[in-house]
């Protein structure tokens, strides 16, 4: 397969690993809210590349992290009186139900920050031995950008724009901080801890306090995966200062290259905007669920377009997404007598070798869709023989494999008019805000008018009743 390297910005073929595993490592969420559907473009697309990669015989294995510990997480755990380890798990499980959702495969290891602190730890004290970090007056440990040559390569940042690093993970700036660095480049390994932590500090050598923003990576991807990774990944706004300072800290600590390969997602704007709660243009899962729209056209529509290209992401991308599905389930269940997708070892591919060579071609899932259409408009299926369907079958379920789409019946979108999502959403609403008896009046409605509400634990669906 060939990709486009990040690092060194260059197409360039993936060598196999010759260790008979193809190590990656995505950078994983911070749970202290809903993902938003930007975070999972970035997701599906590592999604699809590591089935793209299974199937071509890469043999992958992804180590994907919870960020548990940071500002954010323990900002909202204060302000919701419960624990971080309460408040954090309660948002994994409602990560893991949208993953789930969406068809996205389990990653081999999904370590938890807080539950490797010992390691990151350990790694600091390797980096101050080594002289590439430094104790500073407040007992935080700060990594000095200034003894690493290679620190900018990724991102190609000069000297002059690195500015301070101290703004955290929750976007406030951190003056005082400033004055105990030896430069203000310099980024934070271990922060000494401070009154609005509350209760959430590890005992360090350097006293209480907790890991900085950036370690929880280097530290988790050298234990589950080793010192040098196949390949690296995350959404472009990562790419500084996240990744950057991820290179320093491990190449610092290991001696050794930290990924061969950077793939980075660009972003997926909304209505031509970054999303933003303030614009009200920020979507979750359960919002385009809400709009009677299934997961699997949020999936299509945020995987059919090529993950170097920012996407402007509208409702009518869910429009097309609904009936490219119904179009893919049609021709599948003329060429299929079962509904299930699986994956084959195609020794020659015949009928789509163009969709799936575009695939290996830097991962080019427009281009992928593109053929897999073209067969479909140009072959009636009553007029291939049964050796032929079986084959075109077993190559037409490998690309859906590698696509993540499933075809099963079940899938089918239905039309919801518009007064019966203002009465689902009235409802869901009444459940919120424990109006008890609103809420059963509005189902009752809805099921008079023939639909049903299922929730789960963060939304709901709508469904047709059965007759
Ligand atoms: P976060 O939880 O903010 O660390 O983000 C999780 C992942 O989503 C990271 O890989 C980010 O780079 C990525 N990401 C954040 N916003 C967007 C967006 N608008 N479009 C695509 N990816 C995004
Ligand atoms: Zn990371």
């Amino acid at each position: 397969m060939k990709l486009f390297n990040s690092l060194g910005n260059n197409k360039e073929e993936l060598q196999r690993n010759p260790n008979g595993k193809f190590t990656m490592y995505f950078c994983g969420p911070t749970v202290y809210n809903y993902a938003h559907i930007g975070n999972f473009r970035t997701y599906l697309l590592q999604d699809v590349l590591t089935r793209i990669l299974e199937v071509d015989g890469y043999n992958p294995c992804v180590a994907r992290n919870i960020t548990d510990v940071d500002d954010k997480t323990i900002r909202d755990s204060i302000k919701n009186n419960v624990t971080l380890k309460t408040f954090t798990e309660k948002w994994t499980k409602i990560f893991h139900e949208d993953c789930e959702a969406l068809n996205m495969k389990l990653p081999d290891f999904e370590p938890k920050a807080a539950e490797h602190i010992n390691e990151q730890i350990d790694m600091i004290k390797i980096l101050i031995d080594k002289g590439f970090a430094y104790l500073a007056q407040d007992n935080s440990v700060y990594f000095r950008i200034a003894s690493f040559g290679g620190y900018g390569r990724l991102s190609n940042v000069e000297n002059r724009e690195l500015k301070t690093q101290e703004i955290d993970s929750a976007g406030k700036k951190n003056l005082a901080d400033e004055y105990d660095r030896e430069n203000v480049s310099d980024f934070a390994l271990w922060k000494s801890t401070k009154p609005e932590d509350g209760e959430n500090f590890w005992i360090s050598p350097w006293g209480k306090g907790r890991p900085g923003w950036h370690i929880e990576c280097s530290a988790m991807a050298k234990k589950y995966l080793g010192d040098t990774l196949d390949l690296h990944s995350g959404g472009v706004d990562l790419k500084f200062p996240h990744h950057e300072n991820e290179i320093a800290q491990s190449e610092c600590a290991n001696g050794k290259k930290f990924s061969r390969y950077w793939m980075h997602v660009a972003h997926l704007l909304v209505d031509g905007a970054k999303m933003s709660k303030s614009l009200g243009n920020l979507y979750t899962l359960g919002d385009i669920l809400k709009k009677g729209y299934s997961a699997q056209c949020l999936r299509y529509a945020l995987i059919s377009a090529h993950y170097s290209q920012q996407l402007n992401f509208t409702l009518n991308n869910l429009v097309a997404a609904r009936n490219a599905i119904e179009k893919l389930q049609n021709f599948f269940h003329k060429i299929s007598p079962v509904r299930n997708i699986q994956k084959f070892e195609i020794s020659e591919w015949k009928f789509l070798k163009d969709a799936f060579s575009a695939l290996l071609d830097d991962m080019n899932t427009p281009a992928c869709l593109g053929n897999v259409f073209k067969l479909i408009n140009e072959t009636s299926a009553e007029s291939l023989d049964e050796n032929q369907k079986h084959e075109l079958c077993e190559e037409f379920s490998t690309i859906m494999y590698c696509l993540g789409l499933r075809l099963d019946d079940e899938e089918q979108d239905v039309e919801i008019p518009e007064e019966i999502k203002t009465l689902a959403e009235s409802r869901w609403q009444a459940k919120q805000s424990k109006n008890f008896v609103e809420a059963d009046r509005l189902r009752k409605e809805l099921s008079n008018h023939g639909w049903t509400i299922k929730d789960s634990s963060t939304t709901y669906t709508i469904e047709k009743s059965e007759p």
